[in-house]
């Protein structure tokens, strides 16, 4: 104990000086070009995938669309809709060359048909399974919803094809910071036995930009340092 005291303020001193290096770095990452690579709609249509890769989901409506946007301060970038469960594609935007973010449909629309939804296990195990460059799934959870039956099944199909998920709370300012609390708290206890989970919950909002410098530190972490043509 006393060791770890006397160690303190160095220690912090040390990681603010990372902290502020990693948001830096997202940045810069984020503040760079931008590019629609494709959308794809079957597995044999995926790109190369020589760059590192982060993919993100959710149920529709969770504020994906949102997010990406805010990610890299473009407006319009992934479109957001009014009709949930229309998309089925997988788009994919390359940033500088140094990571791809992959924008993946919508799941667990109530209306769906049931082909539509078979089609979406498909098209994602498929995904999930061969993409050596997937680094990271964000898994997006509405923070006034917690997680839903949906979201639980998709967290199967992570641990079973070992793709490191990470969960990020969407809409947060809707809630006070009391419920945030206490609802990250409650996600934390459930995903800590997952084995592809990353312990770490990032708080968004992308109305109010809260956690967004936070997210662009995690996502520059996994890019790499020089483009990949
Ligand atoms: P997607 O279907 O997951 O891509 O979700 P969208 O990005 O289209 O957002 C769904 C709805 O939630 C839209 O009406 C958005 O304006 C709203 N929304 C998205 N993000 C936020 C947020 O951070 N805060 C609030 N209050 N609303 C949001």
């Amino acid at each position: 104990m006393a060791k770890r005291a006397a160690r303190r303020p160095k220690d912090s001193t040390a990681a603010e000086g990372d902290d502020a290096a990693a948001l830096e770095a997202g940045r810069l990452l984020f503040a760079g070009a931008c590019r629609f690579v494709i959308g794809v709609a079957r597995i044999d249509d995926l790109p190369s995938d020589a760059m590192p890769e982060v993919a993100f989901a959710g149920r529709s409506n969770v504020g994906k669309s949102s997010l990406i946007n805010a990610l890299t301060g473009r407006k319009t970038l992934a479109r957001t809709s009014n009709t949930p469960g229309r998309t089925q594609q997988l788009n994919f935007f390359d940033l500088g060359g140094r990571l791809m973010l992959v924008d993946l449909p919508g799941y667990g629309y109530a209306k769906a048909p049931k082909g539509d939804v078979d089609r979406w296990n498909r098209l994602i195990r498929l995904y999930l399974k061969g993409r050596v460059g997937l680094r990271r799934l964000c898994l997006l959870i509405d923070a006034r919803h917690g997680l839903k039956p949906p979201d639980r099944q998709v967290m199967d199909l992570l641990d079973e094809a070992a793709v490191a998920f990470q969960i990020v709370l969407t809409k947060t300012d809707k809630l006070k910071s009391g419920e945030l609390e206490q609802r990250a708290a409650a996600i934390a206890g459930e995903i800590r036995k997952r084995a592809a989970a990353n312990p770490e919950i990032i708080a968004t909002s992308a109305v109010r930009g809260d956690g967004i410098a936070e997210l662009r530190a995690v996502l520059a972490s996994l890019a790499t340092v020089a483009p990949l043509g």
